[in-house]
């Protein structure tokens, strides 16, 4: 599904986010910046080790925000690493964490000057957060960020999974109906 909000285009699509070919990839990283299951370590497995001594060099990222690094081998020129809430009941702030991850992530395509960026579902995977809740969170706050920003073309959200796929599509239809 597509959706032209503006100059910027925003696309949902199955796949696997290491071989998108996005000016960036954005990254669900822990807060360490350590590395480790689901699609950070997918990441790091496909673009090699120097994504990772610049995230040693870096040192860590707090929850909400984003780094960006090397894509190392990877198609994407960078990755961008955010740091989404760990989700424990819906009253801890998460819902204000995850749209500024988002909003973090945005931000840092924009001052790099790119054009093209992919996201997979934030925090949905090892913490925990409800996907029909996430992807309204995340989309809202991505065409927020895309009406007052200009410079993107495309956003595009690459979903691990048929459910996840399902989720932000009726989420995407909801906020654009
Ligand atoms: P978090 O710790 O932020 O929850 P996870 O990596 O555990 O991060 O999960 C986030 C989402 O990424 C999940 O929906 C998971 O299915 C998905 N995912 C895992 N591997 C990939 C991949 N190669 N491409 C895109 N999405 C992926």
């Amino acid at each position: 599904m597509e959706k032209r909000i503006g100059s910027t285009t925003v696309s949902l699509v199955r796949g696997d986010i290491t071989v998108e070919e996005t000016d960036a990839i954005v990254n669900a990283a822990n807060s360490r910046l350590a590395g480790g299951g689901g699609v950070d370590g997918a990441i790091h497995r496909a673009g090699g080790p120097r994504i990772m001594e610049e995230c040693r060099k870096i040192g860590g990222c707090p929850t909400g925000n984003a780094v960006i690094t090397t894509g190392g081998g990877l198609k994407a020129r960078y990755v961008i690493h955010t740091v989404g809430p760990v989700y424990r009941d819906g009253s801890h702030g998460e819902e204000e964490l995850l749209k500024k991850a988002y909003r973090e992530s945005l931000k840092l395509a924009v001052k790099k000057g790119l054009k093209t960026v992919s996201f997979p579902s934030i925090s949905t995977g090892a913490y925990g957060y409800p996907v029909e809740k996430a992807s309204e969170a995340a989309l809202s706050t991505v065409m927020e960020f895309i009406k007052n920003n200009k410079g993107l073309d495309l956003v595009k959200f690459v979903l691990f999974s048929d459910r996840d796929l399902t989720a932000y599509t009726r989420a995407l239809e909801k906020l654009t109906s």
